[in-house]
């Protein structure tokens, strides 16, 4: 198996009993990526120098004899919303276009910290606002998978780097399932940790009540090594929780014995592509043969949670992204007078999907409908938070399928911006409810197109999704 589709702890091992270099591994990644990247189109920016750089200080250091972490030396990729000093941060948006951080995102500080090796910054939806990443301002990334297909988004960049081999681990961000559909579209393991969990400081805002930066990993163990490392208080974040960060590797028992895994009718309706369906069913049979306990339930509030999201959503992100306008971040298009430079800055460095959020989250916040959009979805909210809650009284985790249908063609959904919505409808409540949920492969369909289910756990137990998700992948 060449080290590029390794995972981080098998390289580690290889690593620290000098088998592999960390040189030799960055070099493998970055012919990988030589080799790869016409085709997939996973990057916006390569960080080879850095990459190398830091190989070297990790070999010093393994020819001292110092001990590493375990992420030391292991090359990953960072979704280009994620702010990185002196590295271009362009959230695949024009108006972005020549943006360099003067600081750095918490999440992605720590794992520099802890000498991991960054390939590069990964492709995106325009500011996270997709699931196909054809809204990228730059180009559309292809999935490693079926190169005429999507790699889902808006993550996409992140997920196909992990799943082509282009890099062995990435960082991604989920305001409504951009890190959990782009993963069962890849055929990856993607979790959206708990609101609060990760600190949001540095990742560039899109809706900062959904917002939450996850891992993107090739297994289970992978993603708890990668949430050690991420989590925690960060005074730069005040959403950020106090709670206690658990070490997640303890979490890597497989034993899911006496655990109640709950099925919400919800989830299984007409629109469901029938062999998605049949595959997390037999998730939950071989859950069951574990000694799991799987009880149907109803999160009623379900179908709302589209419409609540897609209110609340660019609601925030009309708001977030009013500092565009051509003095203080970004590009500038001249004008005959102030609001003719701004009009023309926001019209011509914009893409058509941001420009409909931003009217869409105006017209919702305005003082005629305030009431009747903004106000009623937060409402709304409330009811979809209180299903998990009311079924979480009985339960330890929520079963259910990632996405409605396996990755599409690129191109066949751009003309119905709603139908793209869609493909959100597993994965927004959770966002709504600022639970954490992970999504796990669990085979592909008859045309080799990877499927993924939902595991979405209490507020702050990541820990028992990790145990349940270790638990199946040892099974298989
Ligand atoms: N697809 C959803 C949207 O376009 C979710 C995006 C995300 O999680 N960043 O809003």
């Amino acid at each position: 198996m060449a080290l590029y589709d390794k995972t981080a702890h098998e390289l580690h091992d290889l690593l620290t009993t000098k088998k592999i270099s960390a040189a030799e591994l960055t070099a493998d990644i970055f012919s990988r990526v030589e080799e790869m990247e016409d085709k997939i189109g996973a990057y916006l920016t390569l960080t080879r120098d850095k990459a190398e750089a830091t190989a070297k200080l990790v070999d010093e250091k393994i020819a001292r004899g110092d001990k590493i972490s375990l992420l030391e030396g292991i090359p990953c990729a960072i979704k280009d919303n994620i702010c990185t000093k002196g590295i271009r941060t362009t959230c695949a948006s024009k108006i972005l276009e020549n943006f360099v951080p003067p600081y750095d995102a918490t999440a992605y500080k720590k794992l520099v910290a802890q000498n991991s090796v960054i390939v590069g910054k990964a492709n995106l939806d325009e500011f996270a606002m997709g699931s196909s990443t054809e809204n990228s301002g730059f180009h559309t990334t292809h999935n490693p998978h079926d190169l005429e297909r999507v790699p889902g988004g808006s993550s996409g960049g992140s997920t196909a780097a992990v799943a082509g081999g282009e890099a062995i681990f990435a960082l991604g961000s989920d305001t409504g399932g951009s890190i959990r559909q782009p993963a069962s579209f890849c055929g990856v393991v993607g979790l959206k940790p708990t609101y609060g969990r990760v600190s949001r400081y540095g990742l560039v805002a899109f809706a900062s009540s959904l917002d939450q930066i996850g891992p993107i990993t090739r297994d289970v163990t992978d993603c708890a090594l990668v949430l050690n490392a991420i989590c925690g208080h960060d005074d730069m974040d005040s959403t950020s929780t106090a709670a206690q960060v658990p070490d997640f590797t303890k979490s890597l028992i497989a034993d899911v014995k006496g655990l109640k895994i709950g099925l919400p009718k919800e989830y299984f309706v007409k629109g469901i592509d029938a062999e998605i369906e049949t595959a997390v069913r037999n998730v939950a049979k071989k859950f069951e043969e574990l000694g799991a306990e799987i009880v149907e339930i109803s999160l009623p509030h379900t179908e709302y949670a589209i419409a609540t999201y897609y209110l609340i959503a660019p609601a925030e992100a009309a708001t977030n992204l009013e500092r565009y306008d051509g003095v203080s971040y970004g590009a500038r298009v001249d004008g005959a007078d102030v609001v003719e430079m701004m009009t023309n800055t926001r019209t011509e460095k914009f893409g058509e999907e941001v420009k409909r959020r931003i009217m869409i989250g105006n017209y919702a916040l305005s003082a005629g409908y305030y009431d009747a959009y903004y106000l009623k979805a937060l409402k709304v909210r409330t009811l979809i938070q209180k299903d998990f809650t009311d079924a979480f009284e009985k339960l330890d985790l929520i079963l259910t399928p990632t996405t409605p249908n396996v990755a599409f063609k690129i191109g066949e959904m751009v003309a119905d911006p709603l139908k793209m919505y869609l493909q959100d409808i597993c994965t927004v409540p959770v966002n709504l409810a600022g639970l954490p949920g992970i999504s796990i492969p669990c085979g592909v369909t008859k045309n080799n197109l990877p499927i993924g289910f939902q595991l979405i756990g209490k507020a702050l137990d990541e820990e028992t999704i990790l145990k349940a998700a270790f638990t199946y992948e040892q099974s298989l």
